[in-house]
């Protein structure tokens, strides 16, 4: 058994979104790569952390895998739910830890916000 190129956290498929506090019309997120499990059958997690009705005004925020590297799961995009939690869906492609799929963030009045993900073993 060969050790892993990269170290993975804790948990690591879970991303928290919540207001930039230096900039009202930006977003930051915890994770900025988030790594899934094909083996497993992991989904990667979005969960809103702004302080705010989730459900008065849905979705708080729509993930969207629209850029070069296309998405790694069945769909392109997820949008959150009246709890402000948003789940991919199946892996779609292969396991590959130097390939990160960047994603947009995209929340009405913010701009978008470009993080990342990718799918191991
Ligand atoms: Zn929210």
């Amino acid at each position: 058994m060969s050790s892993p190129a990269i170290q993975f956290g804790k948990d690591p498929k879970r991303v928290n979104i919540d207001d930039d506090p230096t900039d009202p019309k930006k977003l930051v997120v915890d994770n900025h790569e988030f790594w899934v499990s094909k083996k497993n059958k992991e989904v990667a997690e979005w969960f809103c952390k702004r302080n705010h009705n989730h459900g008065a005004n849905p979705p708080c925020f729509t993930v969207k895998f629209d850029k070069a590297m296309g998405s790694p799961f069945e769909s392109v995009s997820f949008s959150s739910d009246n709890n402000g939690h948003a789940s991919s869906d199946k892996i779609n492609v292969e396991p590959d830890d130097s390939k990160i799929y960047e994603y947009r963030v995209q929340a009405p009045g913010k701009d978008d916000l470009d993080p990342g993900g990718g799918v191991r073993q």
